[in-house]
């Protein structure tokens, strides 16, 4: 396992790119309402960043199916939809849940972040639903600094979540990040006997990882649709997703993808 450690300097770098990724989002969320489209969502997004001198990172994302490069310059996920829905001619309706996922490359280096947002008004299980995913992010946000375990930032996430009577996904993950948008380690939001034994790691200063808790208000069991990409729920219920790039400090961590 390869982790690259960031100087000083490339934080400051990365953070620049997380600042636009924090300003694209900021503005996607002010346009969440009813009856707007995913597609009016994602062209801002395109707009904003490409403005501000960025290149999206998503568009034409290689998958494992050939020929289905990424469509999108954003994902939006909307209600079953976990990660990786593909923005479109959707409108959006009160009480949907909508996920909008950012990840942009400004001078060379990459910043991700997702934002979970509620459309007019949600049931309270819904309402909680985004509330306990960001407190699950915020957690392991404050968790973070060097000699920790990162196993032990993913039980108390996943503590969380469940003790709220939620599911952690378990196919998708969070990553580190630098001049490539996925680099190692893994970060997962839960704990496995798997990634105890082969994928743990202690968090050091210059770290840089995306943390992205996705979070089902059902079962954990997801699936891809034939589109190739997007990722819902099988039972049909609710998900959320929200992420930050942070760079670990000497003394706890930056949030980077933040104004
Ligand atoms: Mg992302
Ligand atoms: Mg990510």
């Amino acid at each position: 396992m390869k982790i690259t450690l960031k100087s000083r300097h490339e934080i400051d770098l990365m953070r620049a790119a997380g600042r636009v990724v924090y300003e694209t989002l900021q503005r996607c969320r002010d346009m969440v309402r009813p009856g707007v489209s995913t597609a009016e969502i994602d062209a801002l997004a395109l707009q904003t960043y490409t403005a501000a001198g960025a290149s999206g990172l998503f568009k034409n994302y290689p998958t494992y199916k050939p020929g289905t490069g990424f469509p999108g310059n954003t994902c939006i996920s909307v209600n079953d939809e976990v990660v990786h829905g593909i923005p479109g001619a959707r409108l959006l309706q009160d009480g949907d849940v909508v996920s909008v996922d950012c990840g942009i490359r400004l001078g060379g280096w990459c910043g991700d972040s997702a934002i979970t947002v509620g459309v007019g008004t949600l049931p309270p299980r819904h309402e909680e639903l985004i509330r306990i995913t960001q407190e699950t992010l915020d957690l392991a946000i404050g968790m973070v600094r060097p000699g920790i375990r990162w196993s032990d930032v993913a039980r108390q996430m996943q503590r969380h979540v469940e003790d709220a009577g939620f599911s952690c996904v378990r196919e998708f993950v969070g990553h580190g990040i630098g001049q490539a948008m996925h680099e190692e380690p893994k970060i997962p939001n839960f704990v496995s006997a798997e990634f105890e034994r082969r994928g743990d790691f202690y968090l050091q200063a210059g770290m840089t990882l995306a943390i992205e808790p996705m979070v089902i208000a059902g079962a954990k069991d997801v699936v891809v649709l034939d589109d190739g990409w997007t990722v819902v729920t099988k039972d049909g219920s609710y998900a959320a997703h929200i992420e930050h790039t942070i760079a670990v400090t000497a003394a706890s961590c930056e949030v980077l993808t933040k104004s």
